[in-house]
């Protein structure tokens, strides 16, 4: 089977895909975009909406459905042995336009695929890409179907927001270089009764690690450790109740080597992954969407240089975003005892320098650098 019609075609619908759709479409530019799953997934690994994101979905209106539907974290505080050892605030520190707001993965998904079907464009789910080709005429793409049919589409654009073991990525033959923490994080999504502040996330600092608390909604509460029992460290703060998820994941630091070769461009976890701490990943992947539908946009209108600009500016936003989140990762993680040490005696000194406590904001709300859209 042959087809030739969308200007841009996206593989992926996580938040990136479905963000560079919606702005596609809102501009005008016919899209397509397909999804390997043939579910949205139901567990959320992001929860946190950051200032930066909630800044470019506002015109679309998913930033009102977001800040409704979630609620504002009003800062963070790191404990030792079981008292603050530092807190800072979230809003009044940023003066950003928006607070970071939490809300599941799965929900913000869901607003960005409602506000995409109001544009008039669907996500085609069971669709894998699964080969492409480019040259000066456009870029041809293979995709697979969940009944065994293989598809061929020409299409002058192609965005792969396909994730962290891209296709797409692997099909340009760009290395993903940078380093992966040896141990593996546990994550659960718990009912907990503790007197922590609901309003605030939380870091404890344990002997062989660390433990993130951050309320999900009501009495239900998101952790995620990386020494041998954080449930343990839980439990000295709080009666941990029913376990409603669980899992663990591995954490890698790294860069593609290009945000995107020719007419084809890489975003979000595609072209950068880094651990969770600063919460960073799909608010990055959704302003890379931003900024390509800028780029795109006007490359399709006759200024084929925008695709350039793309992959300029998104790269070195990526590697400068996923080194600071490396720095932060490394310092919160505890090993090896010369960095707990560190972490335990320095950071909560140093934390109270304004310099510090500016820089740790503005990464945490993503404004770390500036929206552009050009260089
Ligand atoms: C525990 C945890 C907590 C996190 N917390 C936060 C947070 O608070 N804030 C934050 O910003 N980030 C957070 N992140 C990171 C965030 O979840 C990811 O960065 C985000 O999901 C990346 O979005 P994406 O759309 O780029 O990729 P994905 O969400 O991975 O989506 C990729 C999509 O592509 C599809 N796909 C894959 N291959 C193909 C193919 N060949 N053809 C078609 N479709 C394909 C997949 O099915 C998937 O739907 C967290 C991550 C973890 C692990």
């Amino acid at each position: 089977m042959v087809s030739s019609e969308p200007a841009v075609l996206i593989a992926g619908a996580g938040p990136t895909g479905l963000a560079a759709a919606l702005f596609l479409a809102r501009r005008g530019v016919p899209v397509r975009i397909i999804d390997q799953a043939a579910q949205p997934s139901p567990n959320s690994r992001a929860l946190a909406v950051n200032s930066r994101t909630l800044e470019v979905l506002d015109d679309t209106g998913v930033s009102e459905r977001i800040v409704t539907e979630g609620w504002a974290v009003q800062g963070a505080s790191l404990h030792e042995h079981d008292r603050v050892v530092l807190a800072f605030d979230l809003p009044a520190v940023l003066g950003a336009q928006h607070a970071m707001t939490v809300l599941p993965q799965a929900r913000t998904e869901a607003l960005l695929a409602e506000a995409l079907r109001a544009e008039g464009v669907g996500v085609e789910r069971g669709v894998a890409l699964i080969g492409l080709s480019q040259g000066d005429g456009g870029v041809q793409s293979t995709l697979l179907h969940a009944d065994g049919l293989q598809e061929q589409v020409s299409s002058p654009l192609l965005f792969g927001a396909d994730g962290a073991r891209s296709t797409v990525r692997q099909a340009l033959g760009l290395a993903f270089t940078g380093s992966s923490l040896p141990e593996p994080w546990h994550l659960w999504d718990l009912d907990m009764q503790t007197s922590l502040d609901p309003q605030r996330a939380h870091i404890l600092f344990e002997p062989d690690g660390f433990v993130f608390v951050l309320r999900l909604h009501g009495k239900q509460w998101r952790v995620i450790g990386n020494g041998v029992d954080p449930l343990g460290a839980l439990r000295r703060i709080g009666n941990v109740g029913t376990v409603t998820w669980q899992s663990q994941f591995h954490i890698g630091h790294r860069v593609a080597a290009q945000a995107g070769v020719g007419r084809v461009a890489l975003g979000g976890d595609a072209a950068h992954i880094h651990s969770p701490l600063g919460a960073r990943g799909m608010n990055l992947g959704i302003e890379d969407a931003y900024v390509y539908a800028d780029c795109a946009a006007e490359a399709l209108a006759g200024q084929p240089e925008r695709l350039q600009d793309y992959h300029v500016l998104r790269h070195a936003i990526h590697k400068d975003v996923v080194r600071r989140i490396g720095i932060i990762t490394r310092l919160m993680h505890g090993r090896p005892p010369w960095l707990r040490w560190f972490r335990d005696e320095v950071v909560p000194v140093a934390g109270h320098l304004a310099f510090a406590r500016q820089l740790m904001l503005r990464t945490v709300g993503g404004i770390d650098h500036p929206l552009k859209t050009r260089p």
